[in-house]
């Protein structure tokens, strides 16, 4: 008989959280517990030793943030709560409790000048105060436990909750022609794709006290612009039945935001292979995916012509 173990997943409400409760990532036996932010919220330290005091997890991932980027900028207390203060909280909990925690970090950490893919070990220079609450709560996850992973992620999407792929949806089916940023680089990566990294890693802090920790990138594979993920979005819902609208390349000048953002913030994924043996798949194919789940399988030509 397999073995049971018990995992406690945060911010399971959210684009990653929600991923993360798909059985299938995890081995037969496997329990997972995701409270809600009513029944458990992360910025409440007492809350936290309640939760872990219930039963003996084998592992705890975070996928509980503060993650509107623009927004932050005016609610610095509460950015930090949720991205420095509560990774504290939980990394000095789950290192009480002897339980390795595996927390989501950000692309935003880094300052977007250099061309070259960033590494984990590239230097940290947060442009905004979500990057900088984001930086804060790595260096908690760090220091409180030495039994963690941290896998920073970028343009994440899903099929859930607000994000860029629903948004263009959106936009292409309301307006004639869109414009989009074209000089920020990145990496989009899907939601299920980092969940299935992240439940492949905590299994295995899980059943093995010697396994990789650490600060690894996790995103799929090649790099784009906003521009150029946006044509991605509207050519594949186009060729599921939606409208094809042109999409503009504009600057970020021309798309002024509270937030400064980094303009190069691809990451390499070099290290998270060499710890996990893991490979994402390049971001188009994880698009394909998701567009499915959205609008619906392709359409054959002649399906689309008739
Ligand atoms: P979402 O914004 O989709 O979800 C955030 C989650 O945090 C929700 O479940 C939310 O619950 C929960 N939450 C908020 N406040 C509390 C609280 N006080 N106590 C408990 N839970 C709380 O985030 P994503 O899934 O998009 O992001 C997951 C991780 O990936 C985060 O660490 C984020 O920083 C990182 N990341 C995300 C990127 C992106 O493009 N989205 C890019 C780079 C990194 P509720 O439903 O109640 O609000």
């Amino acid at each position: 008989m397999p073995e049971t173990r018990d995992i406690l997943i945060l911010g399971g409400t959210g684009q990653v959280g929600t991923e993360l409760q798909a059985p299938a990532l995890w081995g037969a036996g496997t329990r997972l517990h995701a409270p809600s932010r009513a029944a458990l919220d992360v910025t409440d330290a007492a809350a936290i030793d309640a939760a872990l005091a219930q039963r003996p997890y084998a592992a705890v991932v975070n996928a509980a943030a503060y993650t509107a980027v623009d927004r932050a900028e005016s609610e610095i207390a509460a950015a930090w709560a949720l991205n420095a203060v509560a990774p504290a909280l939980l990394a000095a909990a789950t290192a009480r409790a002897g339980i390795p925690l595996v927390h989501v970090s950000t692309d935003y950490v880094f300052d977007g000048r250099t061309e070259a893919p960033c590494t984990p070990d590239t230097p940290v220079d947060p442009q905004s105060v979500y990057g900088a609450s984001k930086a804060a709560g790595e260096i908690a996850v760090r220091s409180a436990n030495p039994r963690h992973a941290i896998l920073r992620t970028a343009w994440v999407v899903s099929p859930h909750r607000g994000n860029f792929v629903k948004t263009m949806l959106r936009l292409a089916a309301e307006r004639e022609r869109l414009s989009v940023v074209d000089d920020q680089h990145g990496s989009p990566t899907s939601a299920g794709d980092l969940a299935a990294g992240l439940a492949q890693i905590a299994q295995a802090l899980a059943r093995d006290p010697t396994a990789p920790t650490g600060t690894h990138h996790f995103v799929n594979a090649g790099a784009t612009t906003w521009c150029g993920f946006a044509r991605a979005i509207v050519a594949g819902a186009a060729r599921r039945g939606g409208r094809s609208v042109p999409v503009d390349a504009i600057p970020t000048s021309a798309f002024p935001t509270p937030a400064r953002r980094p303009a190069h913030s691809v990451l390499s994924t070099a290290s998270l292979t060499a710890a996990y043996g893991l490979r994402p798949r390049p971001w188009a194919e994880a698009l394909d995916d998701i567009l499915d789940r959205l609008v619906g399988p392709e359409r054959t030509t002649t399906e689309t012509q008739a």
